[in-house]
């Protein structure tokens, strides 16, 4: 079982399809085990995006995921990490399989939609980063399994 962290970008906020990628995951039968809309600030995004502060075109991209609410998730599964990677799709949507998130909602590289932790590492620093310990919850499902 692991647990990975997924963002939804403030495109996603805006288009309001929230519920429709949230959905995607449930559908899946993966479980959501934390979840919160806030806004982000410059030290919560270079915190976040570390590897891509000193890139050309992190400061457009920063501004971007400071431009509005974003939700935060925290999604628990089997091969949650790689999963989640999977139904996201290519970082640029243009490479984007249709059926994938970024392949069906993202307009192109700068709103992309959303994000996820990429490896197992990034996945625990992700979720740490997000959520305190008493605001992720382990339950079964045992009301409707
Ligand atoms: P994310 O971390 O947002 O889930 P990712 O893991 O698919 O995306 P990364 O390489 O981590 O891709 O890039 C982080 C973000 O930086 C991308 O989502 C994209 O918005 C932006 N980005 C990455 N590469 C480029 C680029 N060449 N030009 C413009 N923006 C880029
Ligand atoms: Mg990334």
């Amino acid at each position: 079982m692991q647990r990975t962290l997924i963002l939804l970008k403030p495109d996603a906020v805006q288009k309001s399809v929230m519920g429709d990628i949230l959905a995607r995951f449930e559908r899946k039968g993966l479980k959501v085990v934390g979840l919160k809309m806030l806004q982000m600030d410059q030290a919560l995004c270079d915190d976040h995006y570390s590897e891509h502060v000193t890139k050309g075109f992190y400061k457009f991209m920063s501004a971007f995921m400071m431009s509005g609410p974003i939700v935060a998730a925290a999604i628990e599964g089997h091969d949650a990490i790689k999963v989640v990677r999977t139904m996201c799709g290519a970082t640029n949507p243009a490479d984007a399989l249709p059926g994938t998130i970024r392949g069906d909602y993202a307009k192109n590289i700068d709103n992309n939609i959303i994000h996820s932790s990429d490896s197992e590492e990034s996945a625990a620093k992700e979720v740490a980063r997000f959520f305190k310990e008493n605001e992720l919850f382990a339950y079964s499902r045992s009301l409707v399994d």
